[in-house]
């Protein structure tokens, strides 16, 4: 029996006269995902992307787990293609939906008769149908207000196609159809987390990661490397720009009060976003900031970072707590490695009383008093860039 796909739109089927750029993004987000799993046929109707495997060996657990990671889908429901010849239908409901139906209690059937010279109507196809699944599975009871499964059956001028189970999608709208941004990755929970909500909004997010060797080590690095390439399962393929801070960091410390450590340093990575996000067009820049988790995340704190921003700065998770931060962190599997206890640049030197609440003019006095910019223009000639790809992976932490 032939099984394919169907791909419900969320969002995007509520878009007026532009829906079909939204559509051909989303189909193109598709493809470029699947293609690595199998070859497939693409068709649209009605808010519904048709994805039909080409070969009959095509592993469709896969595609579904694939497709439950890609913005914009709201529902995935997998379905047997048959003949459009009811009888054939109904002989073939009780084997194809065996796995679902005998453990349910109640269910109805619902049915599109989109092929309107297919001899029966809907609600006689519901009927009939509904009698072939009683005759099935007899300890079911049919509730059509609140059934635990809906028996679903197209009628299309391709043939007749039936499901029941409905996977809800990742939502969202497609990963490009809002421009992209740059997100400030660090080797913590929130960043990563903070880079899928933005995602799932429609941005491509890229990362920019500060490092302080000899202070920050190599595995620190691959560790925040390797929560990009774990972000790629969401957002597809990311940029990853690494910036030298060191000597930025050694300066601080050597020419600034203690107290101003962490808003400085944070001002002077935003600046470096900030040309990054100018000369390679990027929108906005995207932090894993929450308010009140530390004393760089007071109101006053993050006053004096923001204005060093040029661009929107996006703090997703500014309004969440550290557990719904983390559930998110395990659902998209960025957790595991969130938790290495790998150094991060933030904590090399962070002052023992960092002021939680600092004014602007003492935070500006102190980043005047040195040659910040000369340094950040030379920390980005030095940014090396790495690109993360989909599906590969490139980086080994044991
Ligand atoms: P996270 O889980 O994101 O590390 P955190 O609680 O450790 O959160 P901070 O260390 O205060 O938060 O950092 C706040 C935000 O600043 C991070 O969410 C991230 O966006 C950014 N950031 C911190 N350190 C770095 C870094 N080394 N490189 C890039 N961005 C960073
Ligand atoms: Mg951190």
């Amino acid at each position: 029996m032939k099984e394919i796909i169907m791909v419900k739109y969320g969002e995007i089927a509520l878009k007026g006269i532009n829906k079909k750029t939204f559509e051909d993004m989303l189909q193109n987000n598709i493809k470029r995902r699947l293609k690595l799993i199998g070859q497939f046929a693409y068709s649209r109707n009605q808010s519904t992307i048709y994805i039909e495997p080409q070969d009959d060996n095509t592993d469709m657990h896969t595609v579904v787990e694939s497709l439950k990671r890609v913005f914009g889908i709201g529902a995935i429901q997998k379905c047997a293609v048959f003949p459009k010849d009811f009888d054939t239908v109904a002989n073939n409901v009780g084997e194809y939906l065996k796995d679902t139906l005998a453990d349910a209690k109640t269910f109805k059937v619902e049915a599109k008769r989109a092929d309107k010279t297919f001899p029966m109507n809907s609600p006689q196809i519901q009927q009939a149908l509904g009698d072939a699944v009683l005759d099935a599975f007899p300890h079911l009871e049919v509730d059509v207000h609140n059934p635990e499964v809906t028996v679903r059956l197209e009628i299309r001028d391709v043939g007749a196609y039936l499901s029941a189970k409905r996977i809800t999608g990742a939502g969202g709208m497609p990963v490009g159809s809002s421009g992209k941004a740059l997100l400030m990755l660090s080797g913590g929970i929130d960043s990563p987390v903070a880079g899928y909500m933005m995602a799932k909004r429609g941005l491509v997010v890229d990362c920019i990661h500060y490092i302080s060797p000899p202070y920050t080590s190599e595995r620190a690095l691959l560790k925040v490397q390797k929560l990009c390439e774990q972000m790629t399962d969401w957002c597809g393929d990311i940029m990853f720009y690494c910036v030298p801070f060191t000597e930025i960091q050694e300066a601080l410390r050597d020419n600034c009060p203690e107290e101003y450590f962490t808003v400085l340093m944070r001002r002077l990575m935003v600046k470096i976003a900030n040309i990054v996000c100018k000369r390679d067009k990027y929108g906005a820049i995207i932090t894993g900031e929450s308010l009140a988790q530390v004393a760089s995340q007071t109101l006053p704190a993050l006053y004096c970072t923001n204005t060093a921003a040029e661009f929107p700065v996006f703090r997703p998770v500014i309004g969440m707590d550290k557990i719904e931060i983390t559930e998110i962190a395990r659902k998209i599997g960025t957790f595991e490695t969130s938790i290495l206890p790998y150094e991060d640049c933030c904590t090399v030197f962070s002052p023992k009383h960092p002021r939680t609440k600092p004014h602007i003019e003492d935070i500006l006095a102190a980043e005047s008093s040195y040659d910040f910019d000369s340094m950040i223009a030379e920390a980005v000639s030095k940014t090396t860039v790495r690109r993360f790809k989909y599906g590969e992976e490139t980086v080994f932490l044991d």
